[in-house]
């Protein structure tokens, strides 16, 4: 599944291909059960008719969410348009989902639920085989009242958002495993299963710690172990792991460099202990006997 860093490369691959386009037409699947599947908000047939001819301001990421500001209808009173009062298209890519934009003479790949032509010529599609993926389109408060987007989503662990202080409180107030508070959205938006293994590997800490008693030195260690893994993901473009591609459609180069993620059984690299793979939080987890305590 597409993270933080993943999502962070694609939004930042579209951003100058999409920001200031207009949609001037779309096409979406004919099978409804998909349609209604993809699109959590509002219907599809409302989705399709509220999209087509606006004007994508921007291209932003939030957690794993690709967030696409609208700018405000012409007739719209633009004034009382503050950031939290526009309508915004947000893409969630789920499992298997790739928004990018294509040559409209190219053939659309399997799977392709939604084409939108742009004023550039150019079009964005929506493909997802597994169909975990979501889009939606509204005011912030709608999506959230509608239950299709989450009315609490932590900080965001990069970029400064985050303080070293701000992060110890946060963590220190959830008695939990690490791995699961690391994953919980709702404490640190974009972090998932790759990059939770990773940063707790990095922090020598072992992902079935309680939180609340991480010292002040570990509680640092992973604050900072965190941000590079995140960073350090971005800079090789994102980890393809099942089938994630950029906003170009090229793999990543940063599942190469995972150090515990999918290898467990394998030795670690850093003592050559055979890794421990395990189950935390639902999710298979991996990790080092020797190195994390
Ligand atoms: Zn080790």
């Amino acid at each position: 599944m597409p993270e933080l860093p993943e999502v962070e490369t694609i939004v930042r691959d579209l951003a100058p291909q999409l920001t200031g386009r207009r949609i001037d037409s779309l096409q979406v699947t004919r099978d409804q059960r998909v349609l209604e599947r993809l699109i959590r908000h509002p219907t599809a047939r409302q989705f399709v008719q509220r999209l087509r001819g606006r004007i994508i301001a921007s291209v932003t990421r939030r957690g794993k969410y690709i967030v696409m500001p609208l700018a405000p209808r012409p007739t719209a009173k633009s004034s009382l348009d503050g950031d939290a009062e526009s309508e915004r298209l947000i893409v969630h890519l789920g499992m298997t989902g790739h928004l990018r934009v294509w040559e409209p003479e190219e053939a659309p790949v399997k799977h392709t639920h939604l084409r939108a032509m742009l004023d550039s010529g150019l079009e964005l599609r929506y493909d997802d085989q597994r169909q975990f993926g979501r889009l939606l389109l509204g005011k912030q408060d709608d999506l959230v009242a509608a239950r299709a987007f989450p009315a609490r989503l932590g900080p965001e662990p990069i970029h400064g958002d985050l303080t070293e202080s701000e992060f110890a409180d946060l963590i220190h107030a959830r008695r939990r495993p690490v791995k699961s508070a690391l994953l919980d959205q709702s404490f640190l938006a974009g972090v998932g299963n790759i990059y939770a293994d990773e940063a707790c590997f990095r922090a020598g800490i072992r992902p079935s710690r309680w939180t609340h008693r991480l010292t002040v030195r570990e509680r640092r260690a992973l604050y900072e172990a965190i941000q590079d893994v995140l960073e350090n993901s971005i800079a090789a473009r994102g980890s393809s792991i099942i089938d994630y591609v950029d906003g170009f459609g090229l793999r990543g180069t940063n599942q190469e460099k995972l150090l515990v993620y999918g290898r467990s059984g394998e030795p670690c690299l850093t003592c050559g202990t055979p890794l421990q793979g395990t189950r935390l939080a639902g999710r298979g987890t991996v990790y080092c006997r020797s190195c994390q305590r």
